[in-house]
């Protein structure tokens, strides 16, 4: 076989995205903003380039940027990341996650992932010849039910993913939920990877539950986190993340080949920006506000949903509105009433839970409304 990956097919967001393009729907399928990044920023990237932040950047990162982002830990969870050897500047979370994978997971090692799960975490581990040991959270609440992890966790386990505030849900992990992952990992080798890329984008004053926060957990955790996400500008993709320095000098072996380092004038540009914490901090009440707008607007609608407790996905389930599954709703909705969303079954064990359409808030008001005067008319 020539594949490496032959059950692997083009990602759920580029088909939603090109779908939504060629009938010129609203997209509210792949997560990104349809607003500007902040010109403050912009400016401080044009600056960098215009004074000579053009050549290749240190291995793991400029170091401004690297004491930015220890400063944030600092700041927000009192957890301190030695700039100089425990983190390291990547081409967005992607490329963060499949380093880690690479550089730890060997053939037949186990990876424990938590479904629905985001997509790029089982290709990465298959391709490296381990094995993902998928635990199914189950809808609505989407809870992760720990005696499962516990009965799945054996000699082999080589990685545990976890990804709070969780996409594709808008779940949150609690701090009993962290303990509980602490207690089963305590006296293991286990890595967890914790994809925190939505950590600023939290609601209903509900707090995020780093790795980092728990002493236990730190020592045998990546944190990886994502400035497209953070400001406004997936199409950068900057990323970043940090670890003990044991883990943290694997990572760099595998990242000094596949990359060696990451945009220079984007990573000046950022760390000026991250000088000001409001940039980051103010990120939750704008999420909150989107939320709760696009949510007055559909409640009179035959979707039912809870409020996203984080990220910027809202889930709506549609059975009261037709016996379709999710794949041919999605498709539906996009070519027929102009609207694009990411159905929920893809993302799981044996594609369940296909009642459910996963919605992109990170766009300007107007958008929301004229995609809740849609979902508003489907009866
Ligand atoms: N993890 C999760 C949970 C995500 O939602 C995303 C992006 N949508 C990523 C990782 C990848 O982030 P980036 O665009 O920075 O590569
Ligand atoms: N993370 C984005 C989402 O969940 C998608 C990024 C991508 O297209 N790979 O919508």
């Amino acid at each position: 076989h020539i594949s490496k990956l032959p059950q692997v097919e083009p990602s759920i967001f580029s088909v939603m995205s090109a779908l939504a393009h060629k009938h010129e729907a609203i997209n509210l399928s792949q997560g990104f903003p349809d607003f500007k990044s902040d010109q403050e920023l912009i400016d401080l990237v044009s600056s960098a380039m215009n004074s000579g932040y053009n050549q290749y950047a240190p291995m793991a990162g400029n170091l401004e940027l690297r004491k930015a982002i220890a400063s944030k830990f600092e700041l927000l969870y009192n957890s301190s990341y030695h700039p100089e050897s425990e983190i390291t500047v990547t081409a967005g979370a992607t490329q963060a996650i499949y380093t880690i994978i690479s550089a730890f997971i060997h053939a037949d090692d186990e990876v424990i992932l938590f479904k629905p799960a985001y997509d790029c975490y089982e290709p990465a581990i298959k391709i490296n010849g381990g094995k993902p040991v998928a635990i199914q959270m189950e809808a609505p609440n989407y809870g992760v039910d720990w005696g499962d992890v516990a009965s799945k966790i054996s000699t082999k386990t080589k990685m545990i993913i976890i990804n709070t505030p969780h996409n594709p849900t808008g779940t949150v992990l609690s701090e009993k939920d962290m303990l509980k992952l602490q207690s089963l990992t305590e006296d293991t080798d286990i890595i967890i990877l914790s994809d925190e890329v939505y950590e600023h984008m939290i609601f209903d004053g509900l707090k995020h539950q780093s790795v980092c926060l728990f002493s236990g957990l730190k020592e045998r955790s990546f944190i990886v986190a994502s400035f497209g996400k953070t400001f406004h500008n997936t199409g950068w993709k900057m990323g970043y993340c940090c670890a003990p320095k044991e883990l943290m000098v694997e990572f760099q072996k595998v990242h000094q080949f596949n990359l060696f380092s990451v945009n220079s004038a984007m990573q000046k540009g950022l760390a000026d920006y991250l000088q000001e914490p409001k940039h980051y901090l103010e990120l939750a009440n704008f999420y909150q506000e989107k939320r709760d707008y696009f949510l007055s607007l559909i409640k009179d609608s035959k979707f039912t949903f809870k409020p996203a407790q984080g990220t910027y996905f809202q889930v709506l389930g549609f059975e009261q509105i037709t016996p379709e599954k999710d794949v041919d709703f999605a498709k539906r909705l996009t070519m027929e009433k102009g609207l694009a969303a990411i159905p929920m079954s893809v993302f799981n064990v044996d594609h369940t839970d296909d009642k459910v359409l996963r919605f992109c808030f990170a766009k300007k008001n107007e958008t929301l409304k004229r995609a809740a005067d849609i979902l508003q008319a489907l009866n």
